[in-house]
């Protein structure tokens, strides 16, 4: 976390005959281990805050007892002794104390030989490794508890450390574990000591990785059972959301055996459930291991009879909501590569030069590489010749992009996460963090606690409103009005930045004029529901953060909650002209910061995935910009701008659609509209899957190609922060399935392209070098931590932390204020349909669930779709939790089990959209913020009904 320590002093002492000198304030252990000298410890952990609870760290300071190292601060002169003969007398007997209630080898011991305690043993002669050794009889017994399905507690093998209930409550925030019982009969426990599995435990396992013994393990650190010596580890990065944390992945014979959190910036070894457990589907057996071409006799595909259209996703599914090969596979035979090339490159070309360019369009991956994504793109746009390639940033931020881009010239994140450590306020905003960005959200519930004060406003009560100063629930699709309402108040009151708004904004007369005149904090609460004084309140808490004059530090976070309505782009506009009028842009714990969803979503958008700029958001309109990469790629290019991801399934869907490529995204599950999609995806003349799975959207396919998971491959990401990261592969792909990389470039010659890349980092080269943003970076020099985009020297320097300090990247410098009026979503409740549906993600689980659901812990914690309602509308309807519903909007219906959750809203209902059994955007409405062109996710009328079992 950024540090607001100031400088200390220095003090001088001697340890073991050394001479030290350290700053004043530092403990004797960590001054030893300054100067190379390590004191064995087991209940402390550098990352951890010291307790001094076990006294192994015991030293000899002169003094009439001995100190615990880990909490005994050095002092000017003082003579340390680490290893004299009371020293190591004593750690003896503490070490044999604490044995005769271990079980040796403890589970921990038994799988990876680093049970600390058991070491320590070892090195005092009081164990033998090849003899276990009973618990004592007149030791208490204490139980196991498997009810977690991610981690195993053995109480016996528990030491007392607490260095669990510190990971737990002072590292993640969680706080789960405390202690129970006294003496003899004290044990840790989970909340009001529940079996861990009943607990409010979010699996994160940062308990499991700073436990020293077998008491806390994971389950999946499961076969081959072999000493971590024997393993071999790379240091890699989480391949699932957009916080991009650091992982070392530990593997034996070709087999992940274990992930654990790396400290890079990002994380400081954190993890949440997905990254540390949910590696597990990429060894899955439905790996697609060869080329695959549809037989003539599953022609035509479509389109489908309406019984199959009218058929619920799920009606083909085997347990745990996948596709059913069975069924699905009889359609396709298995093919060489040859021969999926060549009848790629044949079809496409034919499709290009009998109907034009523009009837082909691609789907490229946030998942994917910078390097693929880069590559995907050129392979349309000169390969194909269109510009027609989109990627799901046009279902999540493509909105906030739109809105940063015409305010402020750019649409990266002014500044990482983490800096909430140094803002005197935080709005978050539209986001459920805690399930979304769990790491990011260890770092703003710390800051909280270190006395940032948290402002939360979101249509729903998450986990991360339980840290807020002020929580108001906003009715959905009311964003605008409330956020005018905040400045009406601001400037009302004379609270703003003026400084600010003279000397590096324009447009704020116009703003002003407007919230004035309609939007008192009374007039704002007729249409948001949040009451007038709650406005002010909140207003008062900005205020008292960004001082006129400045001083102060605000950031805002926001997520889909705010993006993904017709109004996405007018509510990031005013989320923008909040910091704007405060000042709180360009400063140390100011910022805007859309948390970005996928892992590269960042990049993908970066290299260019995006229908209307080339990589580094260059506009394919313009000339000079064109001709460059005319020149780069040999290619005329075309002026046009392409189409986005639903008007592209519009155009299929109409005819003027023919040919698609989609590598690694399932449209099918993921898009508004699923019956429209479907029908979509089965008119096209052509569509090639790369991927995997065998997805939904791949059941439409005329070829698909095996392609290669995260861990199997090398590129960059480049995270919410802007940070450039290095993934790197663990394993080799299955069967006859190839790098990504290499499938792009043979498709790219296949339509007549030239792409001789020898390498990876070759295409990186080529990628940064046309454009200023990455300029300079290399797969080199990105090393273990990576860099953050901008860097100016990136042999030396991490990159650009703050970005528009001094300006912004717009034409005369200025951020510019867009006013923008209240108005309604595009479909509203009704007495037909007077349910409001929210769609979103849960923790356990990813997107369409492609990979999350093919991970056995994963799935494990989160087995089945839901459709969340207040308890209050549950009973109205006439339903109990547990029971069917029935959800149906005027495009379709599912079912699913109710769940009842208070943070809902009357009339509001929450369903999550990683379930294909009940898939979500059957239900949704494919209305387009015009601006960002991003579909309305956050709002439609729904009707909830009980399934009546006819059994
Ligand atoms: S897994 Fe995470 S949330 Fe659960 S008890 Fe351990 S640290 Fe706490
Ligand atoms: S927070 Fe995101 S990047 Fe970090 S471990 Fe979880 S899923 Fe992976």
């Amino acid at each position: 976390m950024i540090s607001k320590q100031s400088a200390a002093a220095a003090v001088e002492l001697t340890i073991d005959g050394h001479t030290v000198r350290v700053p004043e304030g530092t403990s004797i252990w960590d001054a030893a281990r300054e100067a190379g000298i390590e004191i064995p410890a087991l209940c402390h952990d550098p990352g951890l805050e010291p307790a001094g609870v076990c006294r192994i760290c015991v030293v000899d300071v002169g003094e009439r007892v001995l100190a615990a190292s880990c909490v005994r601060q050095c002092s000017e002169g003082m003579t340390v002794e680490t290893d004299s003969d009371a020293v190591t007398l004593q750690r003896r007997q503490l070490t044999r104390l604490l044995l005769s209630e271990h079980p040796s080898p403890c589970q921990q011991q038994q799988r990876t030989g680093d049970c600390a305690l058991e070491q320590l043993g070892t090195g005092f002669g009081l164990l033998d490794s090849s003899h276990p050794t009973a618990v004592s009889a007149d030791a208490p017994q204490r139980p196991q508890d498997h009810s977690s399905a991610v981690i195993a507690v053995d109480h016996q093998a528990c030491i007392l450390c607490d260095r669990c209930i510190r990971a737990c409550n002072d590292i993640q925030s969680n706080d789960v574990i405390g202690r129970t019982g006294k003496g003899v009969t004290a044990r840790i426990a989970f909340d009001f000591d529940l079996p861990m599995g009943q607990s409010s435990c979010v699996s994160c396992g940062e308990c499991a990785a700073a436990c020293p013994t077998g008491a806390l393990l994971g389950h999946t650190m499961t076969l081959p059972v072999v000493d971590r010596d024997q393993m071999q580890s790379v240091d890699t990065v989480c391949p699932y959301c957009g916080v991009g944390c650091a992982i070392t992945a530990w593997t034996h014979q070709g087999t992940i055996v274990e992930v654990e959190g790396r400290d890079s910036p990002v994380n400081q070894g954190r993890l949440c459930v997905k990254g540390r457990y949910g590696w597990d589907y990429t060894l899955h057996p439905d790996r697609l291991k060869t080329p695959l071409i549809r037989r003539e006799s599953a022609y035509p595909k479509g389109p489908l009879s309406p019984e199959v259209i009218d058929s619920l996703p799920g009606k083909r599914n085997k347990p745990g909501g996948l596709v059913d090969l069975d069924t699905v596979m009889p359609a396709f035979r298995e093919a060489t590569w040859e021969e999926a090339f060549e009848l790629i490159g044949r079809k496409l070309t034919s499709i290009r030069d009998t109907h034009g360019s523009n009837s082909l369009a691609g789907f490229g991956s946030a998942k994917g590489s910078n390097e693929e994504a880069y590559l995907f793109q050129r392979f349309m746009r000169a390969g194909l010749g269109t510009n027609n390639v989109d990627h799901c940033t046009r279902l999540c931020h493509a909105s906030s992009v739109a809105a940063l881009m015409e305010t402020i010239g750019s649409g990266a994140v002014t500044n990482v996460f983490a800096d909430v450590a140094r803002a005197d306020v935080a709005l978050i905003t539209g986001s459920n963090t805690t399930e979304n960005h769990p790491v990011a959200a260890t770092f703003i519930k710390q800051a909280v606690k270190a006395g940032t004060e948290l402002i939360v406003v979101d249509v729903r009560r998450n986990q991360i409103a339980d840290f807020a100063k002020h929580f108001a629930q906003i009715r959905p699709g009311t964003d605008v009005a409330f956020y005018n309402s905040l400045l009406h108040v601001l400037c009302r009151d004379g609270l703003l930045d003026r400084n600010y708004i003279d000397s590096h904004t324009e447009g704020f007369d116009e703003i002003e004029s407007l919230v004035a005149a309609d939007y008192s904090p009374e007039q704002a609460e007729e249409i948001c529901g949040v009451p007038a004084e709650e406005i002010e309140a909140i207003a008062a808490t900005i205020s008292r953060a960004t001082p006129p004059g400045g001083g102060g530090s605000m950031i805002v976070f926001w997520g889909m909650g705010i993006s993904q309505h017709v109004t996405g782009t007018d509510n990031a506009r005013c989320l923008i002209s909040l910091c704007l009028a405060t000042g709180n842009v360009g400063r140390p714990g100011t910022g805007l910061h859309p948390l970005r969803g996928q892992n590269n979503v960042q990049g993908a958008s970066d290299s260019g995935l995006i229908p209307m700029v080339f990589p580094d958001y260059q506009s394919v309109a313009d000339d000079e910009i064109r001709q460059k990469f005319n020149r780069a790629w040999g290619r005329e290019l075309d002026a046009q701008p392409g189409l986005t991801v639903v008007e592209i399934m519009k155009g299929a869907l109409e005819g003027s659609i023919r040919g698609m490529y989609i590598m690694g995204e399932n449209p099918f599950i993921s898009d508004p509209n699923a019956n429209k999609v479907r029908r979509a995806l089965s008119e096209l003349e052509f569509l090639v899957i790369q991927d995997i799975f065998l997805t939904e959207t791949a059941e439409f396919a005329d070829v698909i190609l095996p392609a290669s998971s995260y861990f199997e491959k090398i590129g960059t990401y480049t995270n919410t922060d802007r940070r450039v990261q290095l993934g790197r592969p663990v394993l080799e792909p299955p069967g006859d399935a190839r790098q990504d990389w290499e499938i792009l470039c043979e498709v790219s010659r296949r339509v007549g392209l030239e792409s001789d890349y020898q390498s990876v980092s070759d295409v990186f080269d080529e990628f940064t070098s046309l454009t200023s943003n990455y300029q300079g970076l290399t797969h080199q020099l990105l090393g273990d931590t990576g860099r953050l985009w901008p860097c100016a020297d990136p042999e030396t320097d991490d990159g650009t932390q703050i970005l528009f300090g001094d300006g912004f990247p717009t034409e005369n410098g200025r951020g510019r204020f867009v006013p923008c009026a209240y108005l309604p979503a595009d479909e509203l409740p009704d007495d037909e349909f007077p349910f409001v549906l929210n769609t979103g993600r849960v923790l356990e689980h990813w997107h369409t669930g492609s990979m999350t659901r093919r991970s056995k812990p994963l799935n494990a914690l989160q087995p089945e779709p839901f459709v969340a309602m207040h308890p209050d509308d549950l009973q109205t309807v006439g339903a109990r939790e547990g029971q069917r519903l029935r959800v149906t909007s005027r495009r379709g219906s599912i079912e699913l089990k109710a769940r009842a959750d208070r943070g809902l809203q009357r009339g509001s209902i929450f369903i999550p959209f990683h379930f294909r059994e009940a898939a979500v955007n059957v239900l949704t409405n494919d209305a387009l913020d015009p601006h960002g062109k991003i579909p309305e996710y956050k709002v439609c009328a729904v009707k909830v009904t009980p399934v009546i079992s006819t059994g």
